[in-house]
């Protein structure tokens, strides 16, 4: 039986904090689907086509390609849940980096665990040194000319200064 994990976010860009988590979701699943939120009225920095170019490269790199392939992307504008029974996920994961995140999540994970009792929420604690990381931050350091390149793969570093200097 194949395990299915649905790693749910924005990932506008993916960064070193998701890397890190997507690298314990694939030792815990066979099958890793991230799932990119899209809301009609929010406008990212990269679109969904670029975010799915951009996991699977930084995937490729980080893991090598056997690993790589067990990881899928995927757009979701509905309930995370409705998104895990699609892929057939037996469980969410999410990272924590903090109590804040880990309030927010609680919430998360108790709410969606009435909704669809069937899924369960793992959560993955970030490593040390990438818990500081938020793609928020990244993307606000990144618009005032700092170096991104200790949060982001340099492939990301690199789209985020194309992206910047198209707007210039
Ligand atoms: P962000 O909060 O950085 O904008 P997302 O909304 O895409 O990122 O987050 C998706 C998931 O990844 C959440 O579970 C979040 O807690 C987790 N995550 C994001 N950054 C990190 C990190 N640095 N370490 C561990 N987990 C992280």
């Amino acid at each position: 039986m194949t395990r299915t994990a649905l790693y749910p976010g924005s990932f506008d860009p993916v960064t070193n904090g998701h890397i890190d988590i997507l690298r314990h979701a694939l030792d815990l699943a066979d099958r890793v689907v991230v799932a990119i939120g899209v809301h009609p009225g929010k406008v990212p920095m990269f679109s969904f086509e670029e975010r799915v170019a951009m996991i699977g490269e930084v995937a490729r790199a980080a893991f090598g390609a056997d690993d790589a392939a067990r990881l899928e992307v995927v757009a979701f504008d509905d309930l995370v849940i409705e998104t895990a029974r699609r892929q057939g996920a037996a469980f969410l994961v999410r990272g924590l980096r903090d109590g804040t995140d880990l309030d927010y999540e609680m919430q998360m994970a108790g709410m969606n665990r009435s909704l669809a009792p069937e899924v369960q929420t793992v959560f993955l604690p970030a490593s040390p040194e990438v818990r500081h990381i938020t793609a928020t931050l990244v993307r606000q350091i990144a618009k005032m000319g700092g170096d991104v390149r200790h949060f982001v793969p340099a492939h990301v570093a690199d789209c985020l200064a194309r992206r910047l200097a198209e707007k210039s």
